[in-house]
C-alpha cells in the first residue's frame, strides 16, 4: 500500500502539473499539443481527471475531442426547454444485462462496465482499483487475460472472468466463481494480432498467474483455432455453461465489415451481450499502426449491428455494448443513440487515477504513474482506496451528465434514447 501522505503529496502534484500545462501547452491542434492527442485532448484529460476528484471541469471542455470526426462531430439536437423533463425528475439510467427469457437477470444502475486489463498490462493495484470501484456501484469490471489475482476474489460479484486465446490463468474455479464470462475473440485496437505482453512485464507474479516463465514476452495468438464458424461458437458457450450455469456470456468482438453477420452468429450461439470493440480503444501497448487503420470506428459499427439485429427480429434478446475508445458521459449517450444499450468503459478509468495518455504503456517500467506497469515499485504510487474513490466519482459525474442529457431531450429511461439517431446532428466540430 502506498503512504497515505506520500499519496496525497503525488496527486497534488499531479493536478499542479496539468494545471500548469494547460497554461503553456499550446491548446491548438496544429502544432500538435504536448499533452495527449486530438481525442483525448489537453481539455478531456484534465476535466477527466477533476471530475474524478470531484470537482468541476469548470469551463474546460469535458464533453467532446477535436478529432474531427466521430462522436466529437455529432451533438444532441436542442429541443425547446418546453419539451425537456423538470429538474429533478426521476431518470432511470439502469441497464438489464440479461434479455433472454433464462439465466439469472442482472441489473446494473449505469449503462456500463469496466473493460478487460490483464493483470500484466496493468497492476494489480489498478485492477483492485477498479473491482472495488465496481462493487461500489454494484456493476462490473473485468480481469482481462492475464489470470484473476487472488486480491479481487472479495469482490468476485463485480468481475468478469476473460477468457481470450492465451487461456492464461483460466481454470474451472475462475469461471465458476463468476456471474459474467467473456469470450475476447478480438480487440478492436489491434483485431487480428492478438494480445502480448513483453517480456520486461512478465514479471515472477504475473508469470506465476499466466502459468509461464518470467522475463519471456507473452503471446495470445489470433483466433481462437478452436471456433471458425457460429457451431463452434456455439460450442464455446456451452462449455462456460457446462461449467457455470447460471453465467451470463459475453462475446466480444472487434468491427470488421461483416460486423452485422458476427453479432447475428453472436446471438444464434447463445451470447447474452454482444460487445462491440471499436478501432480507438486499448492503451499505448497497442501498434498504432492497428489502432488507426484495421477496424471500423465504433460509431459505424453500432447502427449497422443494430440495424442488423432488429431486422433479424432479435434486437431485444441480447444486449449490446460499444467499447472502444468511449472517453465521456456524451460519448456513451451518442453510442446510445446509434444503437447500442450501453457501454464498456477502459481509458477513461485510467485517466481518472493519473494517465496522460503519454503511451509508454508497453514497457515494464514505463508507465510514469505506476498505472500499466508491474512493477512491483511502481505499482505502489496507486493506492487501491484512492482509486476506487476516484474512478466512482467519475462515474458519479457520468450519471448525471447521462441524466442531464436525458432530461434535456424529454426522456425519463436510458433505454428510451437507444437507437434515437433522430436526435444526433452531425456538426463540425472546431479544429
Ligand atoms: S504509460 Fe501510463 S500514463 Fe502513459 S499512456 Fe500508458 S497508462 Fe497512461
Amino acid at each position: 500500500m502506498a503512504r497515505p501522505d506520500l499519496l496525497a503529496q503525488t496527486t497534488a502534484k499531479h493536478t499542479e502539473g496539468l494545471r500548469r500545462g494547460f497554461d503553456h501547452w499550446p491548446r491548438s491542434a496544429d502544432p500538435p499539443p504536448a499533452l495527449g492527442d486530438r481525442r483525448w485532448t489537453e481539455d478531456l484529460i484534465l476535466s477527466t481527471w477533476l471530475l474524478a476528484a470531484g470537482e468541476d471541469p469548470g469551463g474546460r471542455e469535458h464533453r467532446v475531442g477535436r478529432s474531427g470526426g466521430g462522436f466529437d462531430a455529432l451533438s444532441f439536437v436542442a429541443l425547446p426547454e418546453s419539451q425537456w423533463l423538470s429538474a429533478g425528475a426521476p431518470i432511470d439510467t439502469s441497464l438489464e444485462l440479461n434479455r433472454r427469457p433464462y439465466d439469472p437477470k442482472i441489473q446494473i444502475p449505469i449503462p456500463w462496465y469496466g473493460a478487460g486489463m490483464s493483470y500484466g498490462s496493468v497492476s494489480e493495484q489498478v485492477m483492485l482499483s477498479r473491482a472495488m470501484a465496481a462493487e461500489r456501484w454494484s456493476t462490473f469490471t473485468s480481469t482481462g487475460e492475464g489470470g484473476y489475482p487472488a486480491s479481487l476474489v472479495p469482490y468476485r460479484r463485480h468481475v468478469i472472468t476473460q477468457i481470450a486465446t492465451g487461456l492464461f490463468g483460466v481454470r474451472e474455479e475462475t469461471i465458476q466463481r463468476a456471474r459474467i464470462v467473456e469470450f475476447k475473440y478480438a480487440q478492436g485496437a489491434k483485431p487480428g494480432l492478438g494480445g502480448h505482453l513483453l517480456g520486461d512485464k512478465t514479471t515472477v507474479a504475473v508469470a506465476r498467474m499466466r502459468e509461464s516463465l518470467p522475463w519471456v514476452s507473452l503471446f495470445s495468438p489470433f483466433p481462437f483455432h478452436s471456433v471458425y464458424s457460429v457451431e463452434d461458437h456455439r460450442k464455446h458457450v456451452d462449455w462456460v455453461k457446462t461449467v457455470n450455469p447460471d453465467a451470463l456470456v459475453v462475446v466480444k468482438v472487434s468491427t470488421p465489415t461483416d460486423i452485422d453477420m458476427v453479432a447475428l452468429g453472436s446471438y444464434y450461439a447463445g451470447a447474452h451481450i454482444l460487445q462491440v470493440d471499436g478501432s480507438y480503444g486499448g492503451t499505448g501497448a497497442a501498434p498504432e499502426i492497428a489502432k488507426k487503420n484495421i477496424a471500423m470506428p465504433v460509431e459505424l459499427a453500432i447502427p449497422k449491428v443494430h440495424r442488423y439485429l432488429s431486422a433479424e427480429g432479435v434486437r431485444d434478446e441480447i444486449v449490446v455494448l460499444a467499447s472502444g475508445g468511449l472517453r465521456t458521459a456524451d460519448d456513451i449517450a451518442k453510442a446510445i443513440a446509434l444503437g447500442a444499450d450501453g457501454a464498456v468503459l477502459g481509458t477513461a478509468e485510467l485517466v481518472a487515477i493519473g494517465c496522460t495518455r503519454c503511451k509508454n504503456c508497453e514497457r515494464g517500467r514505463g508507465c510514469p504513474f505506476g498505472l500499466t506497469t508491474t512493477d512491483p515499485e511502481l505499482s505502489l504510487l496507486i493506492d487501491p482506496a484512492w482509486g476506487a474513490e476516484r474512478i466512482s466519482n467519475l462515474y458519479g459525474a457520468f450519471q448525471a451528465r447521462l441524466r442531464e442529457i436525458l432530461r434535456q431531450l424529454g426522456l425519463s429511461r436510458i433505454g428510451e434514447l437507444r437507437g434515437r439517431t433522430d436526435l444526433l446532428r452531425y456538426s463540425q466540430p472546431k479544429g
